[in-house]
């Protein structure tokens, strides 16, 4: 056992459990963060936009100091069929701001820069070091964690664990459950190079501006699930991801659909000719609301994707992963600064100040879109996408044929799909879950 003993140990150097170590060392607490990776972010895939408002409570000089790659002028959302898309885009110049809102931004680089920013703050970083298991006392009390390296036994007065989506540890402590497949969406990601005037073009860029874009459609074979394209500077990433109980159901595979969506004639253009130089594949938490475990116990708690925090419907997750680090590490930083004890009474108020916070908030008001979505997948990533890029083709195809009897074809097209009552049915319950 290693003699030293900390106020916290940190489990896993992505982006809650830096933002958690960064807090509470600024706090002056002495902070050990274990990372299993060989680096910060070697283990991390995201796809990736970063949220400026979180990052700057974190490091308020991030602009200036952190590797990041575009800013966000352009947000498309495109509903695919197999040969088209309908599209929704909203660009804007005001995003060329003194201060932008979003970024692209590759994982890899991104962590390995906020993980200097926790050392500098004073915690001690360990990296190629797994936590196998937590140290409890005799009363159940977490006191420590035990590590993979020699006498890798470690206590302190509190444990955070930031382990991501799987959550081996905490699940293996009996603190949460395994995430269920419905609750889980497996997701690949390539990074596609091409010549940064390429990507300009293509995309309609200048300086460093960038562009997303969310997609959803038949790509997805009914399942649930979305596909993404993000302009970096001097690459594209691409990917795509449906729930796991999905690809179980349907025997689809995840590179299978990723081959399809690159060969959509839509989005063939955008990476012909790209040198492929990353393929990952990855777990998003997508159970929302329903599915976030127990926050906090006798000394430890859990945040970001480890305590389910993901907002599928807005595709955020490192925004939260962020904003649940800190709280828990500002609310431990508390406890400490009156002497109290690590308990449960005492740390529940980390749950108190984010169920207070935008987390918990949008979490609460999608409660019930994620099942929804999910149990009548086949319409909304199917049928609809079909039916709607007919629709729009019937609309802008000039053939000589009267608009009333346009419109009658289409409005047939949809009766005959879903019926009225299944028409109504579906609008009742997406405006239901969305309120
Ligand atoms: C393909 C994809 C695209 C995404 N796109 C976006 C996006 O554009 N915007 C957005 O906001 N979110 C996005 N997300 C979600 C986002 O990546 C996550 O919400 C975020 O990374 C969660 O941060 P975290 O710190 O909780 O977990 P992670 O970033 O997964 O970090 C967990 C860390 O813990 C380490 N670890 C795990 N177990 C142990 C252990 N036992 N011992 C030591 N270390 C351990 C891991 O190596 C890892 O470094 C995307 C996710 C994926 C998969």
């Amino acid at each position: 056992m290693i003699e030293e003993r900390f106020d916290a140990i940190v489990v896993g150097a992505g982006m809650a459990g830096n933002a958690a170590a960064l807090t509470m060392a600024k706090h002056g607490m002495k902070v050990l963060q274990l990372e299993r990776g060989e680096y910060p972010g070697s283990k991390n895939v995201q796809g990736a936009i970063l949220y400026a408002d979180m990052m700057e409570k974190l490091v308020p000089e991030f602009r200036e100091e952190a590797p990041l790659e575009r800013h966000l002028i352009e947000q498309r959302f495109w509903m695919m069929d197999d040969r088209s898309h309908v599209g929704m885009h909203f660009r804007s110049e005001d995003f060329n701001e003194e201060r932008p809102n979003r970024y692209t931004i590759i994982r890899a680089q991104f962590d390995k820069w906020f993980s200097s920013k926790v050392r500098e703050a004073g915690a001690t970083v360990l990296c190629e070091t797994t936590v196998t298991e937590l140290v409890r006392d005799d009363r159940g009390r977490v006191i420590g964690v035990r590590t993979d390296r020699r006498d890798g036994e470690i206590h302190a007065d509190v444990v955070v664990l930031a382990e991501g989506v799987n959550g081996l540890l905490g699940t293996r402590a009996g603190l949460r459950d395994r995430p269920a497949p419905d609750s889980v969406a497996l997701a690949v990601k390539e990074m596609h190079f091409l010549p940064r005037e390429t990507i300009e073009a293509r995309f309609n860029l200048k300086g460093d501006e960038g562009v997303v874009i969310e997609a959803a459609g038949t790509i997805s074979r009914g399942m649930t699930g979305m596909g993404f394209i993000y302009a970096n500077k001097e690459c594209i990433s691409l990917g795509i991801g449906c729930l796991v109980t999905d690809f179980q159901r349907t025997g689809q595979t995840p590179y299978g659909l990723l081959d399809q969506f690159k060969r959509h004639p839509s989005v063939s253009p955008l990476i012909a000719g790209s040198e492929v130089k990353e393929y990952s594949a990855h777990l998003i938490p997508e159970g929302g609301y329903k599915s976030i475990p127990q926050l906090y116990g006798e000394g430890w708690v859990v945040v970001g994707d480890a305590a389910q925090l993901n907002n599928a419907i807005h595709r955020e997750g490192s925004n939260l992963a962020m904003t649940s680090g800190r709280i828990a590490a500002e609310a431990i930083s508390l406890v400490k600064a009156r002497g109290e004890p690590m308990n449960a009474t005492n740390l529940s108020i980390y749950k108190k100040r984010l169920d207070d916070s935008f987390v918990i908030k949008d979490l609460k008001k999608y409660k019930d879109l994620p099942p929804l979505m999910h149990t009548h997948s086949q319409n909304f990533f199917l049928t609809y996408p079909q039916l709607i890029s007919k629709a729009m083709q019937n609309f802008v195809r000039i053939d000589g044929t009267p608009k009333a009897e346009k419109e009658k074809a289409t409005l047939q097209s949809f009766v005959k799909a879903r019926s009225w009552t299944g028409l109504l049915g579906d609008v009742y319950r997406f405006a239901r879950a969305w309120r």
